[in-house]
């Protein structure tokens, strides 16, 4: 199942039974499509790759408010430079599943920044 042909994210997958391991080009509303857009327990780099300002100016990590406010645009805030362990029940936004996120047992499959090559 497909919404759209643009591809913006890679996943990586696990076969539990071969333990084969793969990787898709994929679109962040395919993964809302078919519900695999649950991440909790998972490592989230919500407010390195990105943050959200609201209508009062308060700065979060993202979408989703994963984690304490950052600050606000009128009285100062900092980019963290740590990553979060989601704990919501769902990522429901294209901005917050666009980010890089990892299941804690797949780590050795986080690649950060571009190839050397690119
Ligand atoms: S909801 Fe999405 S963006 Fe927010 S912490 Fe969880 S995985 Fe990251």
């Amino acid at each position: 199942m497909s919404s759209s042909s643009f591809k913006n994210i890679l996943v990586h997958f696990v076969d539990e039974e071969s333990g084969e391991k793969t990787t898709e080009e994929s679109n962040v509303n395919d993964l809302l499509m078919t519900e695999e857009n649950r991440f909790s327990g998972w490592e989230c780099w919500a407010g390195i790759q990105n943050i959200t300002i609201d209508n009062e100016g308060n700065v979060w990590r993202a979408i989703c408010r994963q984690g304490t406010q950052l600050g606000s645009i009128y009285d100062g805030f900092e980019i963290p430079l740590d990553t979060v362990i989601c704990n919501k029940k769902s990522c429901n936004c294209a901005a917050d599943i666009q980010l890089t996120k990892y299941h804690p047992d797949h780590k050795d499959r986080v690649r950060l920044g571009k190839k050397s090559n690119e």
